[in-house]
């Protein structure tokens, strides 16, 4: 079989993909499908493979699909640096990884958003390139699947060249097997991805310059690590961020109807809460809540479930403004 030409290659000739994700929202599996549609569908000849960190749900993942004509061998089994194609599942991953590395102008990119084109270029600073907008969250939420199939139908869009067609056939395949009644609703998530998004062409945008790609090195090597593998530099969980972790949803407070009864302060495992002691109007000693440090919370939902008064509900966290919303716990301690 003989594959369409690619749209693009670097010097090796390779089209490179890269899917930056959190554990649990699919992006493995989203790669494996792609590269099976352009590898036995389409005949492109290809590799797949992933990144996951600590491997745990929750943390950066990463997902690559290398493509080269059908005569050519692959024999790079490196990560994307330089992306042709970037695909970002988790918004929340901007501003916290560097997910535009070697992003470069006339690449494209897929963005799971509530945002525009254009306010995703602002936010990303990106160089001229094409840019796809689609809220897949909502749709896999609407059509109750998980988010990649849509975002597959967002990088199908976006490529401008891999068969809409050729990964559904591997979808039904893949997900037909073992759980056929989800079949229905991926088809529709999938078509939704490729449809409902917004795209614009900033290709021959100057607006911002593109970063000359630079290989981040590891502070510690070979060279400089100390004798024994001494670890100089003790980490505290109170200057991390952990915004990446959450999968879409967030914990929201309202104020008006909280009793303060510190039952989400009990369950949190990541002790979120931010509570204070004051007084109440006769003047009684007690302990009131403050709100929710986000920069520790994974999004897990517990507070939520356990909160006798409904005083915590679960929100789509694009619609919440977290910086503002956000309880500084240092302020307590
Ligand atoms: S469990 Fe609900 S009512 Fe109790 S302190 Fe937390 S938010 Fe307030
Ligand atoms: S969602 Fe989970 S981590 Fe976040 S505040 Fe609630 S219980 Fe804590």
């Amino acid at each position: 079989m003989s594959a369409p030409k690619l749209p693009i290659i670097n010097e090796l000739g390779y089209y490179d993909i890269r899917m930056e994700s959190i554990g649990g929202m699919g992006a493995n599996l989203a790669g494996q499908i792609l590269a099976e549609a352009c590898i036995l569908r389409m005949g492109y000849n290809g590799v797949n493979f992933a990144s996951y960190g600590s491997e745990k749900k929750g943390t950066p993942v990463k997902s690559f699909v290398r493509l080269c004509a059908t005569d050519q061998e692959v024999t790079d089994n490196s990560p994307v640096e330089q992306p042709h194609l970037l695909a970002v599942f988790a918004e929340q991953l901007i501003g916290n990884v560097p997910i535009t590395q070697g992003f470069g102008k006339g690449s494209v990119i897929a963005v799971n958003t509530v945002l525009t084109p254009e306010e995703v270029m602002d936010e990303l600073k990106l160089p001229g390139c094409r840019i796809y907008c689609v809220d897949a969250l909502k749709i896999s939420m609407e059509e109750k699947v998980p988010l990649n199939t849509a975002m597959l139908g967002a990088v199908s869009k976006i490529s401008g060249f891999i068969d809409p067609e050729a990964i559904k056939g591997v979808i039904k395949d893949k997900i037909g097997k073992r759980y056929p009644h989800l079949v229905d609703g991926n088809m529709k998530a999938f078509d939704r991805g490729y449809n409902d998004g917004h795209e614009a062409d900033f290709s021959d945008s100057d607006k911002y310059p593109e970063v000359p790609f630079h290989r981040v090195q590891p502070d510690l090597g070979y060279e400089n690590e100390p004798m024994g593998g001494i670890i100089t530099n003790p980490g505290n969980t109170i200057v991390k961020n952990h915004a990446a972790s959450r999968v879409g949803y967030i914990p929201f407070w309202h104020e008006d109807i909280c009793i303060h009864c510190g039952d989400c302060d009990l369950t949190c495992p990541d002790h979120c809460m931010v509570f204070e002691k004051s007084t109440d109007d006769k003047g009684k000693e007690m302990v009131f809540m403050l709100g929710i440090d986000y920069n520790y919370c994974k999004g897990c939902l517990r507070c939520v479930d356990i909160c006798p008064v409904d005083a915590l509900t679960a929100e789509v966290e694009s619609t919440v403004d977290v910086k503002k919303e956000r309880a500084d716990l240092r302020r307590v301690l």
